[in-house]
């Protein structure tokens, strides 16, 4: 249920610019999170205290995970990953030795991200909590983010002594959930869960936005193609459903170029390999 990627070494991946309506949550973050990030030693020579852990909730689809992956992307640091749902269904014991090895890598890597997705199936509020092993991970969970609060603002953080180059170390916990009623209060206090972003449901104008990131790649009919009406005729829809509509589209939009192609060259039989060599994609543009 754990691993790393994304971050530095220029890995592909979403940027802030591919998220549509959220520009104000952006706003945000860049100044508490992505200026931290880049910026480690800052904080620490104010004495201001940057934030420890956020947490993203909103319906499923609505880009938090996607989100998470761009702070790493914009600020090239390394991005750790725990789906908790994997940790509860892993093996007892192993999972909090995850969790703990995880977030010492984070450390030695600092400053980096743990992003945790689907925090709610390992945090969800401790009365509910029946196994013994969930309880246990979530004591592991907050013993590392305290571990952490600890460091910061002390020699740096960073566990690793050895270390030649001496940074900061700050780790941000980003946690994921749809659930935020469901987190565990003992979480979401300062110091591990200090901050709570909501994604809602986009609004029309969001819609419209998200509608213009997911198209921009795309060649569009000029002078057809009016965001504005989609976005108006898609209440509910959050960024995964418009990205579906918006590949659906897409796909349609090759459907039609090939049956045009098709009735061009006097027929033929779409099933036939024999007849796709007749229609090369440079023929008929
Ligand atoms: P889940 O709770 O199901 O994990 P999530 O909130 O983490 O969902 P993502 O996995 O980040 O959502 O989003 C799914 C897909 O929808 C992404 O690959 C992305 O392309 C698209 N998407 C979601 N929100 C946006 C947005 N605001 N702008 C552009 N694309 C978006």
């Amino acid at each position: 249920g754990a691993s790393e990627g994304g971050g530095g070494g220029g890995a592909k991946g979403p940027r802030f610019s591919d998220l549509g309506g959220m520009q104000s949550v952006i706003n945000e973050l860049m100044m508490e999170v992505v200026v931290p990030l880049c910026h480690p030693e800052l904080p620490l020579r104010l004495g201001v205290r940057p934030v420890a852990g956020i947490l993203l909730h909103g319906p499923p689809g609505c880009g938090k995970t996607t989100l998470a992956h761009a702070i790493a992307n914009e600020t090239g640091v390394p991005f750790y990953k725990i789906s908790a749902p994997e940790v509860v269904s892993g093996v007892s014991g192993a999972s909090e030795e995850n969790i703990r090895v995880l977030f010492k890598k984070a450390y030695r890597t600092a400053p980096s991200i743990v992003f945790i997705d689907e925090i709610d199936a390992i945090a969800s509020k401790r009365e509910n909590l029946q196994r013994e092993m969930e309880r246990r991970i979530v004591t592991q969970l907050m013993t590392c983010m305290d571990e952490f609060h600890q460091n910061v603002g002390s020699d740096g953080g960073d566990l690793d002594s050895q270390s030649s180059e001496k940074k900061p170390g700050y780790v941000i916990v980003i946690g994921a959930t749809n659930r935020p009623d469901a987190v565990d209060q003992a979480l979401r206090r300062p110091g591990r869960f200090d901050r709570e972003i909501s994604l809602g449901v986009p609004d029309e104008i969001g819609r419209k936005q998200i509608l213009k990131m997911l198209t921009q790649n795309l060649t569009l009919e000029k002078d057809q193609f009016d965001l504005f009406k989609i976005a108006r005729a898609t209440p509910g829809f959050v960024g995964a459903d418009l990205k579906a509509l918006v590949d659906k589209a897409g796909n349609l939009a090759m459907k039609r170029i090939i049956v045009e192609r098709k009735k061009q060259s006097g027929g033929g039989d779409l099933n036939n390999k024999q007849d796709w060599w007749r229609h090369p994609w440079s023929e008929g543009e």
